[in-house]
């Protein structure tokens, strides 16, 4: 049991010591005081089998901030938890000014550590996971219906901060219009909402976040706005089947390499597709590249050819189709030739490498900067405009020599 309590608490915590009230029990674990420490402290929990248990919580090192102001305004602006004080508590290591998270059955902690050199400060904050979880959603939010849909109207229409959104709210919340004298007449509110309730800056900012933000649903009905390396994989092996709906993305393709030691190193690649696409994919004889159907870490050969590759096969796969387009539409970047030239093997360089226009017209404009009548800098533009249409290469070879011949 104690392993299994260690295991569901992802081994956040480091001490468990179970103080059984189970009669069953027969060995009774040699439990220390219940006492403060200046390097941890342990506290009672009730644990998932409604047991009571003692844990050590730990606290580690978060950041360093300049003075307590900024200390102070760094919990005030942490939108996602609600910090409340203590005790300032005087220790070996110096005084500590001590937070708990008050949403409800959050049981997270924080301390600020005055230095006592110095005006700045530290944050430590305690091993334990915030616990925000849904099923007591209801209770933090103690908001109705009525004033739920207030905020998603004004979230909708771009009121998106809980400040704007609670001004709001003021205005709505009374019958009648404010009055200035008391002998003025009742005058009705235009703006009254009946049943509208004011709510507090975190019921509003948790409603929000529970109901607008992106979210990846999991298996089981379960939904996350943030995610892990391992759940990108999970993501990824659920939308590997090819679905039966043409316009369904699908991923065609992955590859994550996580690097516990070094985190930004790590390499995602993933391309995606619909049937459909790749459908109108294999009638076309060019590939347009730098198109968002594929997200990589990096903008490498190797990432290029990899994305090349998933559409090979996938080609393959569906249509049983030899896909190997002629030619490349992209921005100048070797890494896409690169990747093009070895995921479809052009050893001769026997295809066309078009540059996309709208890179073109891009990169002209920062390059001509230096013609400083903007006449001269339009007829020459006009002339490369020109140029562009050329129907076939040898037509365009020939403008482009008069062009040059021109310039010169
Ligand atoms: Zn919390």
């Amino acid at each position: 049991m104690l392993n299994n309590y260690i295991k569901e608490n992802n081994d956040t915590l480091s001490k468990v010591v179970e103080n059984s009230d189970d009669e069953f029990s027969d060995v009774q674990i040699n439990t220390p005081p219940v006492e403060v420490e200046s390097d941890g402290e342990i506290v009672e929990q009730i644990n998932s089998y409604g047991k009571r248990t003692r844990i050590q919580i730990n606290y580690s090192f978060t950041r360093e901030f300049e003075n307590i102001e900024q200390a102070y305004q760094f919990l005030k602006d942490d939108s996602n938890n609600i910090w409340s004080r203590l005790r300032i508590r005087k220790t070996n290591d110096g005084d500590k000014d001590c937070y708990k998270c008050n949403i409800k059955n959050c049981r997270s902690k924080l301390f600020i550590l005055f230095h006592d050199e110095s005006e700045s400060v530290s944050l430590w904050n305690s091993d334990i996971l915030h616990e925000h979880s849904s099923n007591s959603d209801e209770k933090i939010y103690g908001i109705n219906q009525i004033t739920k849909d207030q905020i998603g109207i004004l979230y909708r229409t771009r009121v998106k901060t809980a400040t704007n959104i609670l001004y709001a709210h003021r205005e709505k919340v009374s019958e009648y219009k404010d009055k200035k004298f008391d002998v003025d007449q009742d005058e009705i509110n235009p703006l009254y909402v009946p049943g509208l309730q004011i709510p507090t800056k975190l019921q509003i900012n948790n409603y929000i976040h529970n109901t607008f933000k992106p979210k990846i649903e999991f298996g089981e009905g379960k939904k996350k706005s943030k995610f892990s390396y391992g759940d990108l994989q999970f993501w990824v092996e659920n939308n590997l089947t090819i679905p039966d709906n043409e316009h369904e993305t699908f991923v065609l393709d992955y590859l994550i390499e996580y690097n516990p030691l070094i985190p930004s190193a790590s390499k995602i690649r993933l391309s995606l597709s619909t049937k459909n696409l790749l459908k109108i994919a294999a009638k076309t004889d060019h590939l347009c590249a730098d198109a968002t159907l594929s997200i990589c870490t990096g903008e490498t050969s190797d990432d290029f050819s990899f994305v090349f590759n998933s559409l090979i096969k996938a080609q393959k796969k569906l249509f049983d189709y030899n896909y190997r387009p002629r030619t490349l539409i992209a921005d100048g970047a070797e890494a896409i030739t690169n990747g093009f030239i070895n995921a479809f093997d052009y050893e001769n360089l026997d295809f066309k490498r078009v540059m996309c226009w709208a890179h073109v017209l891009r990169n002209f404009d920062k390059r001509i900067y230096f013609i400083t009548e903007e006449a001269n800098r339009n007829l020459i533009k006009e002339d490369i405009k020109e140029l562009q249409k050329s129907y076939c290469t040898e037509l365009f070879n020939c403008g482009y020599e008069l062009f040059e011949k021109k310039m010169a």
